[in-house]
């Protein structure tokens, strides 16, 4: 049971009255504990096995571009290759799973977020993981960022995945140029935008983006599930906040908004710098 109990200001013949609630939460937390199970099976059953044959093949893949003379090379490399990549687009479809039944159905952990703190984090691993894959740095410009209510795990998952495809969504060769900011609404609301210098939306997609796995833009290089924007619109939604793209006025690429309740003990960040490597 969750008990809570409010006291009734003043007194009436004399006594003090309280108001309490008792909820029973017995079905909430099945639901939580079927939830953690399900989870549970996801990442032993599915991502040990898997991260085997990840991890093999690339071995494999590796060993022969060391040996391309042996005559046994012709005939697997290929056969190698596809084994790798489809292991990797099975590993994106099992994560983006995961992640979409627990922004659906995990209960809310609310506490109030530093969301600079949150992007700085995304901010360092995504420049970091350009570098590593000698890709070019993306550069992040970040405006002020207010604080908000919410649960830290799956703000942290949006902000990832709007950002993540602010990168991956860009023009070969082109350096991904990523401003976020956000504006203190009159009505206790924070709206966070994310604005990116790429590709864009084709025209009629602008909605069907966020269902799952509609995918606006299929060729090569752009890969994906189709699932990231459903997992950011579930999780603003379960915050009772509203996610929006449209495109940029003065250049190309979009921008992604996205409005969720102000932290308590508001207290607004200093402006941010450019950041880049
Ligand atoms: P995924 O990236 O795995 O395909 P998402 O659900 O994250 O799935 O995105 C759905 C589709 O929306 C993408 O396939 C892409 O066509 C489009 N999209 C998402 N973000 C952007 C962006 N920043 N710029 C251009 N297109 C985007």
């Amino acid at each position: 049971l969750h008990v809570s109990a409010t006291p009734i200001p003043g007194d009436l013949d004399g006594h003090r009255y309280v108001v309490s609630i008792f909820h029973d939460v017995t079905d909430e937390r099945r639901h939580r504990d079927e939830l953690a199970s399900f989870a549970g099976i996801v990442a032993h059953d599915l991502l040990n096995p898997l991260t085997t044959v990840q991890g093999w093949s690339e071995t494999v893949v590796e060993l022969l571009a060391d040996a391309p003379e042996h005559p046994a090379v012709a005939a697997t490399s290929d056969g190698v290759t596809r084994i790798r990549r489809a292991a990797t687009r099975m590993r994106a479809l099992i994560d983006d799973l995961l992640a979409y039944t627990l922004a659906r159905d995990s209960a809310l952990a609310a506490t109030d977020v530093d969301l600079r703190e949150v992007v700085s984090d995304i901010v360092v691993a995504r420049i970091d993981q350009a570098y590593s894959g000698n890709r070019p740095a993306p550069r992040f410009d970040l405006g002020a960022l207010d604080p908000v209510r919410g649960d830290r795990v799956l703000l942290r998952q949006l902000l990832d995945n709007l950002i993540s495809n602010a990168i991956k969504y860009t023009a070969p060769g082109v350096t991904p140029e990523i401003r976020i900011a956000s504006t203190l609404l009159g009505d206790g609301a924070v709206c966070v935008e994310i604005t990116d210098n790429g590709i864009g939306i084709p025209a009629g997609h602008h909605d069907s983006i966020f269902d799952n796995f509609h995918r606006a833009h299929r060729s090569a290089p752009y890969s994906g599930t189709g699932l990231g924007l459903g997992i950011c619109k579930r999780i603003v939604e379960r915050h009772g906040g509203t996610l929006t793209v449209r495109d940029n006025r003065d250049g190309p690429g979009s921008t992604f908004a996205f409005t969720l309740p102000a932290a308590h003990a508001a207290a607004r960040n200093p402006v941010g710098g450019v950041h880049a490597r």
